[in-house]
């Protein structure tokens, strides 16, 4: 238990019996305007041109690691590693 001075007791009281007034408050067209902003977009998917699966866009292919016709990420070594870090885990 500790005292609690005559002040701070009294502003106590005040926030109790009355609640607090919320100071910084938007206007619901405020609150509206700010959130048309928040919607999320679907994303697009293009055709890989070398293994034909859907791909995102300006992205390597998560199947084939192939970018415009380049092989950029060893997907099967990439599987390969992954798997032994799992076996080795445990
Ligand atoms: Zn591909």
């Amino acid at each position: 238990m500790y005292m609690v001075s005559g002040f701070l007791a009294f502003w106590a009281k005040i926030g109790i019996l009355f609640n607090m007034v919320i100071r910084m408050r938007h206007t619901r067209a405020h609150t509206g305007n700010r959130r048309s902003h928040h919607a999320l977009k679907a994303k697009t998917f293009a055709v890989c041109a070398n293994c034909a699966q859907p791909k995102e866009t300006h992205v390597v292919c998560k199947n084939c690691g192939f970018y415009r016709g380049r092989k950029v990420v060893d997907v099967v070594n990439k599987v390969e590693k992954k798997q032994a870090k799992k076996k080795s885990g445990k």
